[in-house]
């Protein structure tokens, strides 16, 4: 007998930043999941994770009640004792001796009520986010760059494009979708090129016209000698650098200086000079070339200076806001851009105004009506675990993410946590890695179950709606939030009944920041709430159905180049660690695998921790393909086992982010990684940790 259908409902997957819609159907025996095909972000495909959605919602391992010291206790209690304890601190050590560290987990919605308490009613910024681990340097890139975080193109730009180049960016597995979606326009067409820079041989390269293993780090040297070679052969937009852009001699000069000829700029990358002829003649010749990176970029101390470097390309040619061409950044996240627009990070204000800009702190603090506003950055998030491990911050309110398993240097974060004298975690789940450091334990709704809203890689707003009842006394984390800014005294600016509340005020904040001719502004918005169909920001008067590609016709400031000098990554390999760990995912696991990995369908594609290494650097070792290994790095050590593979450059080893001590014998990859960041974004360098490998 078929199943009886109770009710199909249009939601978002919860992964990654391509953000594809799902309708979830809710039967008399369970759940089934399918592809949106009306949602433009996917019409209708989903990969292994989002297909196997329907097989995470079990209740096991959930965490149902609020704990307070492990022992349930009651929502009153302990949203008393947060509040209290928080309001205690404060008072004794000032605003700045707490934090907030959260998540590209949350809905726009929870980011934007846990931003408006810290910065406008504690008074503090110390509010960072896992979205720092992925993004943060092209956030800051793009800020240089653009006056503003912004991504120009939009997906379609892929399908579009005779060229697209794939940077740090292993698409077939961290964004398949998107990455189906780019093979497909391909074979409509196969004069159409991928070209993929990434220094292992992923999936991605395998399906690249064209594959650079690149030397890890050394980005910048590559795009500076794009740039110098475009000039040489007179393939650049001067109209268009002319009058929309300034910097450019700069950024040339250095270029010059720097990557002065192709054999260099081929002996510095580690490859053949005919591969970088042959990019460069591809880039200069292909008018409608899209470069799109992802974390390769980002996870690295110049990754602020990489994301520029490739920009710099873009605007010497014009390839920028164009039908097929333009610089596209690749959210790994599924709400890593809600968080940016709300400013959820602990250098920005809120709506893509400036913290360091007193006339927008006025701003944003007569809107919120709040007593105060922060008025410096707070810690970025390494540096912020840093603080708690030294006792400058006292109290940290962690929400849905897993610092402990998470953030590079991980033996050190949870030494930290384990000093720290108030630590919150809201969770879904109850027994991570982090959980035995909480003093107070809330019990959050998880995907399914809450609504919101969340943005993904191209700028496109869609809704995550509930299907399912909320099991025991999860409730959404904006309410929880709100409950505790109550608690603290700050109940008239926190009386939200809905999501959708939350979502007009952010609409009405962003209007503000649309009329300092920032590109953010949703306020031409006129759809209800409940019938939000995915519409991609700015949304106003000019453009009320959305904007699918950013114009730069000089309205809002010049562009920028920056010029930029490539820099070796922070820790050189030596003697004692000779080998370089390169972190990353896999095809079917999601960060720590709370909720992939409760189906055995996505464990089995790879069910263990393993490194990855090239035959020949692997025999040396004497380590043995399928044998155990031991990593260690001096920050840690990890069990994995070994695969040979001949697309790992070699020198290099690559060991995937997602298993912990929870979930694993000793997979923990963080441990070993070197908690280095980029001087500007703060971003951590998780490509690049100088290990040793042994047979264990
Ligand atoms: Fe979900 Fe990303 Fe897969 Fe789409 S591509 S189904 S958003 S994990």
């Amino acid at each position: 007998m078929s199943p009886i259908v109770q009710r199909t409902v249009r939601t978002t997957c919860p992964y990654c930043g391509v953000g594809c819609g799902v309708l979830a159907t809710v039967t008399d025996a369970g759940v089934a999941i399918q592809g949106d095909p009306d949602h433009p972000a996917n019409f209708g495909r989903l990969c292994s994770k989002g297909s196997a959605l329907g097989e995470t919602l079990s209740l096991d391992s959930r965490l149902l009640h609020p704990e307070i010291g492990g022992i349930r206790a009651s929502w009153d209690e302990a949203l008393d004792t947060v509040a209290g304890r928080f309001r205690e601190t404060i008072e004794r050590h000032g605003p700045d001796s707490v934090a907030f560290y959260v998540s590209g987990q949350l809905l726009t919605e929870d980011y934007y009520v846990a931003n408006k308490l810290m910065k406008g009613f504690i008074g503090s910024a110390n509010i960072d986010t896992n979205s720092r681990l992925c993004m943060s340097s092209t956030v800051a890139g793009h800020k240089r760059a653009f006056g503003e975080d912004l991504v120009p193109g939009c997906y379609e730009d892929l399908e579009r494009a005779d060229l697209v180049v794939l940077v740090g960016s292993n698409t077939a597995w961290c964004h398949p979708v998107l990455f189906q979606r780019l093979l497909a326009a391909r074979r409509a067409d196969p004069k159409r090129r991928i070209v993929c820079i990434d220094p292992r041989r992923t999936a991605t390269a395998e399906s690249a016209d064209l594959h650079l293993a690149i030397r890890p780090g050394s980005d910048v040297l590559l795009f500076n000698g794009l740039l110098h070679y475009l000039r040489h052969n007179d393939r650049l937009d001067f109209d268009f650098i002319e009058r929309h852009t300034e910097g450019y001699a700069a950024a040339l000069g250095t270029a010059r200086e720097t990557a002065p000829t192709l054999p260099a700029v081929a002996a510095g990358c580690g490859l053949a000079e005919s591969d970088v002829a042959q990019f460069y003649r591809l880039f200069a010749a292909t008018e409608r070339t899209v470069t799109l990176w992802s974390q390769g970029v980002n996870q690295s101390t110049s990754g602020t200076d990489k994301v520029n470097a490739i920009l710099n390309a873009h605007l010497a040619t014009g390839r920028i806001g164009k039908p097929g061409a333009g610089p596209f950044s690749l959210t790994g996240q599924p709400n890593a851009m809600g968080g940016r627009e709300v400013g959820g990070l602990a250098n920005q204000l809120a709506a893509h105004l400036d913290l360091d800009d007193p006339r927008h702190r006025r701003q944003v603090q007569a809107f919120w009506r709040s007593p105060r506003i922060a008025d410096r950055p707070g810690h970025l998030a390494v540096d912020l675990f840093r603080a708690i491990g030294e006792g400058k911050i006292r109290a940290v309110w962690i929400m849905a993410t897993n610092p402990a398993v998470s953030l590079p240097d991980a033996n050190a974060v949870r030494s930290a946590l384990s000093a720290c004298p108030f630590v919150v975690v809201s969770d879904c789940e109850r027994d991570t890695d982090l959980a035995r450091f909480a003093h107070v334990q809330l019990p959050a709704l998880a995907w399914g179950e809450k609504d919101g809203t969340v943005t993904n890689s191209e700028r496109r707003i869609s809704r995550q709606r509930a299907f399912l009842g909320a099991p025991g006394e999860a409730r959404p984390d904006w309410w929880i939030i709100a409950e505790v800014a109550r608690r603290m005294g700050f109940g008239a600016a926190f009386g939200y009944r809905s999501p959708a509340e939350i979502f007009a005020e952010h609409v009405a904040l962003s209007g503000i920041a649309g009329a300092e001719k920032r590109r953010f502004d949703l306020s031409g918005l006129q759809t209800a709430y409940d019938d939000l169909t995915p519409t991609q920001w700015p949304v106003n008067a000019g453009h009320p159905q959305g904007t699918p590609r950013l114009a730069f016709d000089g309205g809002s400031g010049k562009l920028k180049f920056v010029a930029v000098r490539p820099r070796l990554p922070v820790n050189a390999p030596d003697a004692d660690y000779p080998l370089i760990l390169n972190t990353g995912r896999i095809r079917d696991q999601w960060h720590t695998m709370t909720r992939t990995g409760k189906t055995p369908r996505l464990t089995a594609h790879i069910p263990e921790p393993f490194a990855e290494i090239h035959p020949a650097d692997g025999e040396r070792l004497a380590l043995a393909d399928g044998a155990l290994a031991r990593l260690d790095s001096r920050y840690g050590s990890a069990l994995a086992r070994v695969r040979f593979s001949a697309g790992q450059r070699p020198g290099t080893v690559f060991v995937p982010m997602h298993w912990s001590e929870g979930n694993s014998r000793q997979g923990l990859a963080n441990a070993l990684v070197n908690p280095a960041v980029d001087p500007v974004s703060g971003e951590p360098e998780f490509k690049h940790t100088p290990v040793r490998v042994a047979p264990y």
